[in-house]
């Protein structure tokens, strides 16, 4: 069931041992690159002096900004030629970054990746579909190469053309699939076109999802309408990609793998550690890649420790799943609301479908705000009565969660936007 038993049980103390070792090598390594040369000169940092784990708060942090701003070869720690790879973020924020690898580093991030899906339960003998996009986008090529590396036969399907996917899952009996969460749920409503149950009429038994925020409730939803288990995987491209941290059978968070990645929780006002159990922004430190290190990047993603043991018996701390990304809040009417928010409370109301987007627009002074919410289509062919009922229920619902009211609009299955990527929950036409 461990893929590296002695690494994923390594007692706590060892783990920080080995990862104050790597600390110094990371900090020794990164005085190379252009911006670290600088900033640890600024700093008055002397890598060759650095003393590991017991000193991280001296150093620097590192943000999205700053690898916009000494795009793109800025951060490189070994000269080009040792370069194999390169990958970009999403974009999601604004201009994507860029991010460069070894030879070593794929093979670390392979591993990872390798040891995630082990630990989910894929084998040498699973088929793997990637419903994921290739190319620069790290959610292809990361788990393609973690899939290889157990021995799966790896379909690599790529994002979109539904029915498509579909038709590999059956004539090539795929056992795990990875795919974006909302894209999910757009796909199971081909499922219902061509009049299949994926239960029934495929052998998926696991699913990846990740990329993007979903609630658990949407986890919930995805594993009833496949009959499958879905496991959450989390990761960014500033660091490889998918394989920071990912669930365990238990699914009660996801473990972070310190033997690669050195993970704090801070308050993203004050930047100072929060307790633990406590949210906070995640910030990550790069612990064995050695063409770009990066030193506590600061991901904007929130999060908390999840205290505690963890029954699987791995002694990685677990994150509890993201709750969201701190440039996604919106505010609206001074109200601060997180899209996740939404879709948690729409998710737990009978007859909502899969999808939804919430509008913003000002009149005036004031903000107003749309989140339009596909339902089942029986809602159509019925009562308008009954429509109404609905629309009232998920504007009451989602006024006493948020506090102000929104205007719901109801709307077809299918019927709203669809990406083969992350999904868009925002369209924001307030700024001019
Ligand atoms: P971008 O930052 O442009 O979206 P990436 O492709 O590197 O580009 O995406 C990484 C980001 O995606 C993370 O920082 C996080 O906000 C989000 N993300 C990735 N996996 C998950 C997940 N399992 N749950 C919630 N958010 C996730
Ligand atoms: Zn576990």
């Amino acid at each position: 069931m461990y893929w590296e038993k002695d690494i994923e049980t390594m007692p706590r103390d060892r783990i920080e041992t080995l990862q104050s070792g790597l600390l110094r090598d990371t900090v020794r390594l990164a005085a190379l690159s252009p911006f670290y040369g600088k900033k640890f000169r600024d700093f008055g940092i002397d890598p060759a002096g650095f003393d590991g784990l017991r000193s991280k708060e001296k150093l620097p942090f590192t943000t999205k900004d700053d690898l916009r701003e000494h795009w793109p070869y800025g951060f490189l720690a070994v000269s080009r030629d040792e370069l194999v790879r390169m990958h970009s973020s999403s974009g999601t924020t604004g201009r994507a970054t860029v991010v460069f690898h070894t030879a070593h580093d794929i093979g670390q991030w392979t591993n990872l990746v390798a040891r995630c899906m082990y630990m989910a339960g894929v084998r040498k003998g699973d088929v793997f579909q990637n419903i994921m996009t290739y190319g620069l986008f790290t959610g292809g090529l990361g788990f393609h190469y973690g899939a290889e590396r157990i021995g799966a036969l790896v379909i690599p399907a790529g994002a979109g053309n539904s029915k498509r996917q579909i038709q590999l899952m059956r004539d090539f009996d795929t056992t795990v699939i990875h795919i974006i969460p909302s894209y999910a749920l757009h796909l199971y409503s081909f499922f219902e076109e061509m009049n299949l149950l994926p239960s029934r009429d495929t052998r998926v038994r696991i699913a990846f999802i990740g990329a993007e925020p979903h609630s658990e409730r949407t986890r919930k939803k995805i594993e009833e309408l496949y009959g499958f288990k879905a496991f959450n995987s989390y990761g960014l491209s500033e660091m490889n990609g998918p394989g920071v941290a990912f669930e365990c059978p238990e699914q009660n968070g996801l473990h972070i793998w310190e033997d690669n990645f050195l993970a704090e929780i801070v308050d993203p006002d004050t930047l100072k550690p929060v307790a633990d159990g406590s949210e906070g922004e995640l910030v990550l430190t790069s612990l064995r890649r050695t063409g770009m290190p990066l030193l506590r990047y600061r991901t904007k993603d929130l999060t908390r420790i999840i205290t505690g043991d963890c029954p699987c018996g791995r002694t990685h701390r677990r994150i509890e799943r993201i709750t969201g990304r701190t440039d996604d809040m919106l505010i609206i009417k001074g109200v601060n609301i997180f899209p996740i928010q939404i879709e948690k409370k729409l998710m737990e109301i009978p007859g909502v479908g899969n999808d939804f987007l919430i509008v913003l627009e000002r009149e005036g002074y004031n903000d107003r705000m749309t989140v339009k919410v596909e339902v089942g289509q029986d809602f159509f062919d019925g009562d308008v009565l009954h429509l109404e009922k609905l629309r009232r229920r998920i504007t009451e619902d989602l006024r006493s969660d948020i506090l102000i009211t929104p205007q719901v609009e109801l709307m077809a299955p299918n019927s709203l936007p669809k990406t083969e990527g992350k999904a868009v929950r925002v369209v924001d036409n307030r700024k001019e």
